[in-house]
């Protein structure tokens, strides 16, 4: 049995930020456990590694949705970071902050102590350890063509898309420093590991919290197929993500009665809202053949692949060095919104005809090919996951309820039709052979519907499914992220988001792990 104050599940994005910050002031001793491995490995710390990670099951928890039936009945991909890092250690690095408006339903949750005011010290906390790093100099020429051709359509230049409240278009800004990846791993928990009082398990999957009385006090966990026992003096503090820690309070019977019924758990504690509330991000990619080279001619040819890794080992830039997002931005699809509600990403690569399970970045398609890419940034679709069985070996059953309103529909097809717009101008017309996907034949807003339908897909930012808010009949933590009716359980992590942040949840998870140390650490008010 170990012992320690407290215990994080998870070393994701929030766990590492969480371990760093709980172990600093010395005072407390700190358990981490993570279920995968550590993240020293190439294809992690290598930007464009991304490609590898994503159908990878030794870092990679390859989740798949039930078939929806608004998405032509199929079956989504949902990968998750499972490694030291989490998703962090296998996102795409786009590092925004995303729209004010998140905090107004931040502050409606959580109270004045999460209010923009409140949340800012936070914030700033988190952008000095990671700061989005501009690549602008770096990224293919094409990313300026786009740009140009989203002033043309009448949209501002944005200098910096990682700033709160980004309006308009221009370069992502990416999550890496010195050309390799700055997950919170490296940049959190990497310095802290020198630590006497911080302890890390890898390859350590979390099976039960278990209680005393209302107390959470023990955490079961399986390693190298031994069942082992961690006890928490202080707190279990829960950064399994969106999918797994809504799953792992379930197997622990604190989640709906009925779910945990139907698999046999004693229910400890009854909360509607465990695994209810999904939010994520839906998006529609447009691909084009053109008449330039773009870099799957690049990563297409021996002499392409030498001439990057060589600009990468001498200068550490180059392709390998950035995300395949280089550029996008926030705007508006039509007049009279406050703020932006859709976000644009232009791809200069394209990788379509891959095999499915082997989006390997380095081959591309055969051909130059492209991509611009819409997500409306707040849906109003809300699904749920929940477990199907009393195995913390099986996944559970998520199901995303995509374009479950007419919103969502209705703003689907306004970000199809902005990408039409911006392929119509002068500066994008020259360099598109043709268009792809969908293809000239789809016109009408009910043949859009249906190639969305067809085709659209998660960009991997499920949140909500632990929700902070007021109620402890449908939300599932209070505004110091503890689990309603249970003493020294927290979570903190992106699935207490009371609704989804308008763009890449990497940022403002980070912020959400930021605010969740100082809470723990008794150094800010929470209501
Ligand atoms: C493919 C992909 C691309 C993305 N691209 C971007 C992007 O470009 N920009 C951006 O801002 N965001 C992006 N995101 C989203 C972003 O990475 C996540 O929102 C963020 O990492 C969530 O952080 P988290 O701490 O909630 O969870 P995670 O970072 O997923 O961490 C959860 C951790 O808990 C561990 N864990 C889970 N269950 C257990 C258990 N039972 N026992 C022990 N450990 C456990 C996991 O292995 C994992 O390490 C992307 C995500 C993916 C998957």
């Amino acid at each position: 049995m170990i012992e320690s104050d407290f215990i994080i599940v998870g070393g994701g994005t929030a766990g590492c930020v969480l371990a760093d910050r709980l172990t600093a002031c010395g005072k407390f001793t700190v358990l981490l456990l993570e279920a995968g491995p550590s993240d020293q490995r190439l294809h992690i710390q290598l930007p464009i590694g991304y490609g590898m990670s994503f159908f990878n099951p030794a870092v990679n928890w390859m989740y798949r949705t039930e078939p929806e039936p608004a998405l032509a009945n199929r079956s989504g991909y949902w990968p998750r970071g499972k490694v030291l890092g989490g998703s962090g250690s296998i996102n795409a690095m786009v590092h925004v902050q995303g729209q004010p408006v998140e905090w107004t339903d931040l502050a409606e949750a959580g109270g004045s102590g999460w209010s923009f005011e409140a949340l800012s010290a936070a914030m700033n906390r988190a952008r000095e350890r990671i700061e989005g790093a501009d690549v602008s100099q770096d990224t293919h020429p094409l990313c300026s063509t786009f740009i140009t051709a989203a002033q043309e359509a009448g949209f501002g230049n944005e200098a910096d898309l990682s700033k709160l409240g980004a309006d308009g278009v221009g370069h992502f800004r990416i999550a890496t420093r010195n050309g390799l990846r700055l997950s919170s791993a490296r940049a959190y928990l990497r310095p802290a590991l020198k630590r006497p009082n911080l302890a890390v398990e890898v390859e350590a999957h979390a099976t039960r919290i278990v209680l005393e009385g209302r107390q959470a006090r023990e955490v079961h966990f399986i390693k190298a197929g031994t069942a082992m026992i961690a006890r928490a003096r202080r707190e279990v503090i829960l950064c399994a993500g969106s999918i797994n820690s809504p799953k792992l309070l379930q197997l622990s019977g604190i989640g709906p009665a009925a779910t945990l019924k139907s698999n046999g758990i004693e229910v400890l504690c009854d909360r509607h809202g465990v695994g209810r509330n999904l939010q994520d991000h839906l998006c529609i990619d447009h691909l084009y053949r053109s008449r330039v080279p773009t870099l799957n001619q690049q990563f297409g040819s021996i002499t392409g692949k030498i001439a990057a890794g060589l600009r990468y080992i001498l200068l550490r830039k180059g392709p390998l060095a950035l995300s395949v997002n280089q550029a996008g931005g926030f705007v508006r699809s039509r007049s009279g919104l406050a703020a932006p509600n859709m976000q644009l990403y232009f791809s200069p690569l394209s990788y379509t005809r891959t095999a499915p399970g082997t989006r390997t970045l380095m081959r591309p398609d055969a051909f130059p090919g492209f991509m611009l890419s819409a997500q409306p940034c707040r849906p109003t679709s809300r699904g749920f996951l929940e477990i199907t069985s009393a195995d913390p070996a099986m996944p559970p059953r998520i199901v995303p309820n995509a374009l479950a309103t007419q919103h969502d529909i209705a703003e689907m097809i306004e970000g199809a039709r902005l990408l039409r717009q911006l392929a119509a101008t002068s500066s994008l017309r020259d360099v598109i052979e043709e268009e792809l996907q969908p293809g000239s034949a789809v016109q009408s807003d009910d043949e859009m519907l249906e190639d969305i339908r067809q085709r659209a897909s998660t960009v991997y930012h499920p949140v909500s499914t632990c929700r902070m808010g007021r109620s402890p009949d449908t939300d599932v933590v209070d505004s110091s992220l503890r689990v309603y009716g249970v003493d020294g359980l927290r979570v903190v992590d992106a699935s207490i988001f009371p609704s989804i942040p308008s763009g890449n949840t990497n940022a403002p998870t980070l912020m959400v792990a930021e605010k969740g140390a100082e809470i723990i650490l008794g150094k800010s008010r929470s209501q």
